[in-house]
C-alpha cells in the first residue's frame, strides 16, 4: 500500500497550472499572479506631508524655544491634492494638509498641533501667521519621493496569492488589469443511497449529505469553483449517470466521496475502470485509508472516503495541494508546526492525522485531542483547529512529545 508521500507525489505529478488570464483589478483577491509585477513609478510620487500643519524651513526654527516663540507668516494654503506654486522663503510657512506636495523651499512639517493655531473645523481658512515654540527637524513629518519603492523594484512575485492589501499596491501602481491563473473547476458528487438533501426530512436509516457541503466549501477555500453534481445512489447506473455528467462539464478535477472501499455496494472503482483507470484506491493512512486515484474518461479523478472526517482529512492531505498546485499557487497556504502533546497520544502504527486543539502555555504549542477519533465523529473536527501527524510505525507518545501539527 501507498504512503501518503508517495501517494501524494503520484497525485501531484498529473497537474499543471492552469492557464492564465487577464481581469480587472478589482476581480483579482485571491486569486494567484501569473507574473512579477514591477513598479512603473516610484512610490510617494512626490514629497508631502504624512501631518495636518505647516510646510516650513527646518533651518528657520532654530531660534524657536519654551520660552522664545517663533512666528512665520503663512503665504499659501496647500490643501491635498494639488500643486503647490509658492517656494517658501526665509520666515515663510505654508498651510498644509496630511497628503498634499510639499512646496520648493520647504523641508519639513510642523503639525498643526504643536502651533497656535488650533482650529480644528473643517472649512475655517489659513492664519496670516503661524507661532510656535520648538526647534523642528529637517524632514520631519515629510515623506520623500521614492522612500517605500523605487521604478523597476518587483513589488509581487508571480504565484503569489492576492491578498486584499496587495490589491492596494497594485492600485497605488496604476495596475488596472492583472494577469492572473484562470480558476480550477471542480466537479463534487456524494454517494450513497443513505444521503439525502440537507432540507429532505429524516427518515429511517437515513442521513444528510455532509460531505458535499463541507467539500465544497473546502475547495472554494482555495479560490476553485465547484461544480456540484448531488449524490449518486448505490447502483451501478447511478453512479455512471453522475460519473458522465462530471465528464461532460468543463472541469479540472472530478471528486467523489464514499463508495471507494470494500462494501458490496462500493461501485465507483468499478465505474471508474470501465471508462477510465484507476490509479490506486488505497492508502496507509488513519484516517483514511480508502483513497482512490484515476482517471475517468480522460478527467483526473479522486474518490475521498465517506466518512466525514476521513473525507475532510483526504482533502486536507492530498486534494488542497492539487487544487494549490492547479492554481498556480507556489507555497501551500497550509502551515506544519512543531506542537508537545498535553496527553499520552496512542495510535495504530499507521501515518495517522488526529484531531487537536492547540493552546500556548507559556510559549509552547500544546495539543489536546479533541475527543474520540472515530471518523464519523464530525464535532471532533470541528473542535479541533489542528491535525497532529503521527508517523508510521509510532504507537505510542508520551506527554510533553514533540509532534508536526497541520494548522486548520
Ligand atoms: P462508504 O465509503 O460508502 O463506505 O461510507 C462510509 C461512511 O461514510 C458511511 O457511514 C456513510 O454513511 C458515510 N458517508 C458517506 N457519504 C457521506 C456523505 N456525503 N455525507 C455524510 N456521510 C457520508
Ligand atoms: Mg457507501
Amino acid at each position: 500500500m501507498l504512503t501518503v508521500t508517495e501517494a501524494r507525489e503520484r497525485i501531484l505529478s498529473h497537474f499543471q497550472a492552469t492557464t492564465e488570464e487577464t481581469l480587472p483589478l478589482i476581480k483579482c483577491a485571491n486569486r494567484i499572479l501569473a507574473v512579477d509585477i514591477t513598479a512603473a513609478h516610484e512610490l510617494p510620487l512626490f514629497n508631502n506631508s504624512s501631518m495636518d500643519g505647516f510646510a516650513i524651513r527646518a533651518v528657520d526654527s532654530r531660534s524657536a524655544a519654551v520660552d522664545s516663540s517663533l512666528t512665520l507668516s503663512v503665504v499659501a494654503d496647500i490643501p491635498a491634492g494639488s500643486a503647490p506654486t509658492v517656494t517658501l522663503g526665509q520666515g515663510q510657512a505654508a498651510r498644509i494638509m496630511t497628503g498634499a506636495q510639499i512646496p520648493a523651499g520647504a523641508d519639513a512639517v510642523i503639525p498643526v498641533e504643536d502651533t497656535d493655531f488650533n482650529s480644528r473645523e473643517a472649512g475655517t481658512a489659513a492664519p496670516q501667521t503661524v507661532s510656535f515654540t520648538r526647534t523642528v527637524k529637517a524632514g520631519e513629518n515629510v515623506r520623500t519621493r521614492g522612500m517605500d519603492l523605487h521604478t523597476g523594484d518587483v513589488v509581487l512575485r508571480k504565484s503569489r496569492r492576492l491578498k486584499p492589501q496587495d490589491l492596494g499596491l497594485l492600485a497605488m501602481l496604476g495596475i488596472a488589469n492583472v494577469k492572473v491563473h484562470k480558476k480550477a473547476r471542480i466537479a463534487l458528487l456524494s454517494s450513497g443511497s443513505e444521503l439525502i438533501e440537507v432540507d429532505a426530512p429524516l427518515t429511517e436509516g437515513k442521513i444528510h449529505d455532509s460531505n458535499s457541503y463541507a467539500l465544497a466549501a473546502a475547495i472554494e477555500s482555495t479560490g476553485a469553483e465547484v461544480v456540484r453534481l448531488g449524490v449518486a445512489k448505490d447502483t451501478l447506473e447511478s453512479v455512471t449517470g453522475l460519473l458522465e455528467k462530471a465528464a461532460h462539464e468543463k472541469v479540472d478535477l472530478i471528486i467523489s466521496s464514499a463508495g471507494v472501499s470494500v462494501g458490496a455496494f462500493d461501485y465507483v472503482k468499478e465505474v471508474i475502470e470501465s471508462k477510465g483507470k484507476l490509479d490506486f484506491w488505497r492508502v496507509n493512512m488513519r484516517p483514511g485509508k480508502p483513497l482512490a486515484f484515476g482517471e475517468y474518461r480522460g478527467k483526473a479523478f479522486i474518490g475521498l472516503p465517506g466518512n466525514p472526517v476521513s473525507a475532510f482529512v483526504g482533502f486536507e492531505i492530498f486534494v488542497r495541494p492539487v487544487l494549490e498546485k492547479l492554481s498556480g499557487q507556489l507555497d501551500g497556504s497550509r502551515l506544519t508546526v512543531k506542537v508537545r502533546c498535553g496527553e499520552e497520544i496512542e495510535s495504530d502504527g499507521r501515518e495517522s492525522y488526529l484531531r487537536a486543539k492547540i493552546r500556548n502555555e507559556s510559549g509552547v504549542y500544546i495539543a489536546a485531542l479533541t475527543g474520540h477519533q472515530g471518523s464519523g465523529n464530525l464535532l471532533s473536527l470541528v473542535q479541533a483547529d489542528a491535525l497532529l501527524i503521527i508517523p508510521a510505525g509510532v504507537k505510542c507518545l508520551p506527554v510533553g512529545q514533540e509532534v508536526d501539527a497541520i494548522l486548520l
